[in-house]
């Protein structure tokens, strides 16, 4: 895939999702204005005598939602298939079928559906209980099950669509694993996951919390990069977990949002910051030799090549710095070796003045 295809396939990419977005703050305004919002709470009052429940406040609101999330998914589904599908299928990253696409699309909305009706009749059921303090009830829950779900995620969500099995590369499970506990995180776990049904892109994630907490790699990521290589994808997913922690991506994402031009340099920034932080897992891992001695530079674009990156690694052709959100080559490896050679998490500050 030459340069030009790539930064089309991210340029469709993002329009779509742009789109999305806005296509659904039509639609929604759009039932309100119209009335049909109006018509569609008549139509659920009415569905709720049909079930013996007349006038049943939760009866209500569960037919309201049901129908409403209904018809925002179909109307969603032409751009989610262009997106999620004929994209990937036309700039060849995909390996599944229409009907594959379609059974987890199907099964995403009902996921989906489960949650809107759950979330909807608590939000209706502390408005009439405590009408004064229905938000604060809200939220408070809603914290709470933002909790369990990023617990739950890795054990029930996730396997609902994908498959995991324990990862049986004993020596990289245990380089993976104590390189996490360098980073200060305690990993319960590390698993295969399958991707290469449906996808040819790469990817690692670190998820769940507490005793849910494991890492991800998947089949197309084993099979096409060296344990040291994985190590430092690792490593520089762990930087990124520390930046959460320090709060330093919730405030990059705000940046982001306040001044869009310079979303992109910030985005650098943030990567850079990652391989700094790697570069410290480095310096204090037993195996400092081994990437003292290989090649750091293959390894940072193994790195840079999880997720949607990989598709500009692929490319033949010359770099265009301006549809890279991570940095040249030349510029990560700079800031691995920093934080390797210090060890040192104040040595990485990418976002100071003129680091250019
Ligand atoms: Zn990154």
């Amino acid at each position: 895939m030459n340069e030009d295809k790539a930064t089309r396939y991210h340029r469709l990419g993002r329009q779509a999702s742009i789109l999305s977005t806005a296509w659904s703050l039509v639609l929604l305004s759009g039932l309100l204005l119209t009335g049909a919002s109006g018509a569609l709470r008549v139509w659920a009052s009415s569905a709720s005598s049909l079930i013996g429940a007349a006038g049943n406040p939760s009866a209500i609101v569960a037919f309201y939602v049901l129908v409403l999330s209904l018809i925002v998914d179909a109307a969603m589904l032409p751009l989610g298939f262009y997106k999620g599908f004929f994209l990937e299928r036309r700039y060849g990253l995909a390996t599944e079928t229409t009907g594959h696409w379609l059974k987890d699309h199907l099964k995403a909305v009902a996921v989906g559906l489960l949650f809107a009706e759950i979330g909807a009749l608590f939000v209706y059921a502390t408005l009439r209980h405590w009408p004064g303090a229905w938000w604060a009830m809200s939220g408070l829950a809603y914290s709470a099950v933002i909790i369990v779900l990023v617990n739950l995620a890795p054990v029930v969500l996730l396997p609902l669509f994908y498959t995991f099995k324990p990862l049986e590369k004993d020596t990289l499970r245990d380089r993976l694993t104590a390189l996490a506990a360098q980073a200060g995180t305690s990993i319960k776990g590390v698993y295969e996951w399958t991707l290469s049904d449906r996808t040819k892109k790469a990817n690692a994630a670190l998820t769940g919390m507490g005793r849910t907490r494991r890492i991800l790699l998947s089949d197309t990521l084993l099979a096409e990069y060296s344990d040291d290589e994985i190590e430092v994808v690792l490593a520089h997913e762990l930087g990124h977990h520390i930046q959460r922690l320090r709060g330093i991506e919730g405030r990059v994402r705000q940046a982001q949002e306040a001044r869009p031009s310079a979303a992109n340099a910030l985005s650098v920034r943030l990567e850079l910051q990652a391989d700094c932080y790697a570069g410290i897992w480095g310096h204090s891992t037993a195996e400092r030799q081994i990437l003292e001695a290989g090649d750091v530079d293959e390894a940072l674009s193994a790195a840079a090549s999880i997720g949607d990156d990989r598709i500009q690694r692929m490319s033949g052709r010359g770099v265009q710095p301006e549809s890279f959100t991570h940095g040249s080559s030349a510029q990560r490896v700079e800031w691995f070796k920093r934080g390797f050679e210090s060890g040192d998490l104040d040595t990485c500050d990418t976002f100071a003045r003129g680091t250019d």
